[in-house]
């Protein structure tokens, strides 16, 4: 459920720094594996409480047993240690060093220059390490090994100075024209495959940190229950070749400006927002999906209807519905409310591995019907 109480949390959000300082103090590590467990003890046999994947941020507070302890869904959590990868803390201070990068994403393109209006001239693997000759504001001049040089898009390396969120989105895409370049050369990799190569979709766990969201039975937070459907549907979207981009990957406030600035940064082909509903009345139950504008209409009814395909719950249909995130947003923009975690049977429902799998095939192919 989106709150309309935007402001205030956002005026709350200034007496929140102390929590900020102390997730300072853990060291900034990046998940050097894909579908890597996250256990509730330092040891093989603790509960798995979630994945992470290639690319995603842990801070590490504490080691023991070669396990390296961070926080997860709110909750101590413990990670192997050697699928932890340190970020350089030099790096920025040292630009013209041979220093290495490896890249996070799949898909990543190699292009001539700086900037996404660069013609494309290779692609990357995900973990393909390179020789860091240069950086320009987001972007890293890397060596090809073959005698050229290529730029890649800091954001999608692990590389220290250009992290996750990009600080100056305007650098990527400043015109249509750029976007439209992208755009075009985007679809014409993948118009042959049956597949979301080439596909940049974001992820949106909605609320976290000091925004609860909804509050469903038996006190159970929004923020939470979407956590535990996010990796499966992060993963199942991989697995068809889209590059996942997450606005959150932990328990963390994230304000609207800084989701807007992910969807914006990038290269967006759909921004997701994940929700659950919630109602005074305990019988209101059901998925529907949200879109503003006539740009997300097409692809808010081929996912509302893929959903219901593929989740056993009510279909409440499409709306078109006033959220900040999606009316602010420059990408085609859904809003996913995933079920009311007010009404008895669809909180069971939602907490089975079944619904997970079968919302994370529904949404992967509600894009799929979209785009191909
Ligand atoms: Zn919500």
């Amino acid at each position: 459920m989106i709150k309309k109480s935007t402001a205030i949390i956002l005026f709350l959000s200034f007496f929140f720094v102390f929590p900020l300082i102390i997730e300072a103090e853990g060291k900034t590590y990046h998940v050097g594996a894909t579908d890597l467990h996250v256990r509730s003890e330092p040891s093989l046999n603790g509960q798995i409480l979630g994945k992470l994947q290639a690319g995603d941020q842990v801070q590490v507070f504490d080691e023991a047993y070669g396990w390296y302890k961070t926080f997860y869904n709110g909750k101590e959590a413990w990670i192997a240690s050697q699928f932890l990868m340190v970020e350089e803390q030099e790096r920025a201070a040292t630009n013209d060093s041979l220093n290495d990068v490896s890249i996070t994403a799949t898909g990543v393109r190699i292009r001539s220059g700086p900037g996404t209006n660069y013609p494309i001239i290779g692609f990357t693997t995900i973990g393909e390490s390179f020789s860091v000759v240069d950086t320009e504001d987001q972007w890293i001049k890397v060596d090809l090994k073959n005698g050229k040089i290529g730029w890649i898009a800091g954001w999608l390396t692990n590389h220290q100075s250009t992290t996750y969120i990009p600080e100056e989105p305007s650098a990527q895409a400043t015109s249509d024209t750029e976007q439209s370049v992208e755009q075009t050369a985007t679809t014409t990799t993948v118009s042959n495959e049956q597949n979301l190569n080439g596909f940049n979709i974001v992820l949106d766990p909605g609320h976290g940190g000091m925004d609860p969201g909804a509050i469903g039975l038996g006190g159970i937070f929004e923020k939470d229950v979407i956590m535990e459907v996010l990796s499966e549907i992060a993963s199942e979207l991989r697995q068809a070749g889209a590059t996942v981009l997450l606005t959150r990957s932990n328990d963390s406030y994230v304000d609207h400006a800084t989701r807007l600035r992910i969807s914006h940064a990038y290269q967006t082909h759909a921004f997701i927002s994940l929700h659950f509903n919630a109602s005074p009345i305990v019988s209101a139950n059901g998925i529907s999906t949200h879109y503003f504008g006539p740009d997300s209409k097409e692809l808010a009814y081929e996912m509302q209807s893929s959903l219901s395909q593929h989740v056993t719950m009510r279909d409440r249909g499409v709306r078109s519905s006033n959220f900040y995130v999606l009316r602010n947003n420059q990408n085609k923009a859904l809003l996913l409310e995933m079920g009311f975690i007010t009404n008895p049977h669809d909180l069971l429902t939602i907490r089975t591995s079944d619904y997970q799998d079968n919302l994370a095939e529904g949404i992967t192919k509600g894009l799929l019907a979209y785009f191909k």
